[in-house]
């Protein structure tokens, strides 16, 4: 069965993991935001790209989600003795990817021939596209003013409380080569458990899929737009469990819209896009007000805490969408 994922980073990653060891490689694509990328220290810096091949590969650590396993950090403690910005940490390792990264890309090379170029070399069979080749940056709107993604997030630890986001360079964006094809071709389109806000609405702008909440629950979105979905199954899994995430400020970004945050809040977040939904058994209380939104649930252990976890979650999703064809 042909799937094609929409992933943001860690929550993200961990999902793709799992599908990409219960799908052969040519059953499964994985396309990535790329609306946190930002240019640090002169390098550009992909980190859900980088997240999601890192994981693949088998090389994250395992105790952050992101970064490298059996990391160093000697550049960054001599960086930091130089005076230069320390807010973003950057692994000895991770540091290389980004210092050729950069380098390919003033070469000209597109971010999508890199990342091919990288996962060969990492041994990642399935393929993992960048949203765009293009620049999408997101900006989150805050009472603080507007801050780019990664100064919200990292440097300033999520406090400033939200009033929305913008993603620039989105409308303009093509997909990148693939993303198409693959949206096309996938009997079944899974939006992992990523944040909605920030991490797969950017992928759904690009792909120009109309994002949710005023919208009624049917008729479908079909084969409309820059990305032109084809017909079939699209389902999501539920990053909040229990009104709260697991990681990140999801959560707290649907309170600071006036959102209660919720496995429901996230079915109506994607409303009209999904036919499935898939959420935690924490959440089962909520299985008839998901189904009142036209889409079919399964309600299952949505925690991915160990590598059986990612594989029992993605062969569920799997088999939940085998019924749905
Ligand atoms: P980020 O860019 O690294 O923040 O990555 P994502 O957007 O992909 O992931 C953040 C989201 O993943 C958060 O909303 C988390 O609640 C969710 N998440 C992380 N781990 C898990 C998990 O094991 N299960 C589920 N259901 N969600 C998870």
């Amino acid at each position: 069965m042909r799937i094609t994922a929409l992933a943001g980073g860690v929550g993200g990653a961990k999902l793709a993991h799992g599908l990409a060891q219960i799908l052969p490689p040519e059953d499964l694509t994985i396309i990535v935001n790329t609306g946190d990328d930002f240019e640090h220290l002169g390098l550009y810096i992909c980190p859900d790209l980088d997240t999601v091949c890192y994981t693949l590969a088998g090389l994250a650590n395992p105790q952050t989600g992101w970064g490298r396993a059996n990391e160093t950090w000697n550049a960054m403690a001599n960086l930091k003795r130089l005076g230069a910005p320390d807010w973003f940490n950057l692994g000895d390792s991770d540091l290389a990817t980004h210092i050729e990264r950069t380098r390919r890309l003033k070469e000209g090379q597109t971010l999508s021939q890199i990342t091919r170029d990288f996962c060969k070399a990492w041994g990642v069979k399935h393929t993992v596209l960048p949203m765009s080749d293009q620049p999408v940056r997101t900006i989150v709107e805050t009472e603080e003013g507007d801050l780019p993604f990664q100064e919200y997030f990292v440097h300033r630890k999520c406090e400033p409380r939200v009033k929305g986001f913008r993603f620039e360079g989105a409308d303009v964006a093509e997909p990148a080569p693939g993303t198409r094809e693959a949206l096309q071709s996938a009997e079944a389109v899974v939006i992992c458990p990523s944040n909605p806000w920030v991490s797969i609405d950017p992928i759904l702008r690009v792909l120009s899929l109309t994002l949710s909440p005023l919208r009624p629950p049917s008729p479908l979105p079909l084969g409309e737009g820059k990305g032109g979905w084809g017909e079939g199954v699209r389902v999501a899994v539920s990053p909040i469990i229990g009104g709260q995430t697991v990681k990140g400020p999801a959560a707290k970004m649907f309170s600071e819209l006036g959102i209660e945050p919720s496995a429901l809040a996230v079915a109506k977040h994607y409303g009209a896009l999904l036919t499935g939904f898939v959420m935690d058994e924490t959440d089962a209380q909520l299985r008839e007000e998901v189904r009142g939104l036209n889409m079919r649930v399964l309600v299952t252990n949505t925690l991915m805490q160990s590598l059986d976890d990612r594989m029992q979650l993605a062969s569920e999703v799997v088999n939940f969408i085998r019924e749905a064809i």
